[in-house]
């Protein structure tokens, strides 16, 4: 049996994966999977959007 996610040869320790790397990388999978994926809000350099109002535009 090999890794599923590198396709290494699997280690009894860390069974289906090769390592706990592997192990990681498909809980990691798992839950981003299942849940949404978490975006950092820090990099967030657009300045704020105009308030959108409706008034007489033609
Ligand atoms: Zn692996």
């Amino acid at each position: 049996m090999s890794c599923p996610i590198c396709a290494r040869p699997t280690d009894p320790k860390y069974k289906p994966f090769c390592s706990r790397r592997c192990a990681d990388i498909d809980l990691a999978k798992w839950l981003t999977g299942s849940y949404a994926i978490p975006v950092p809000e820090e990099d967030e350099d657009e300045p704020p959007l105009p308030p959108d109002d409706d008034g007489p535009a033609h």
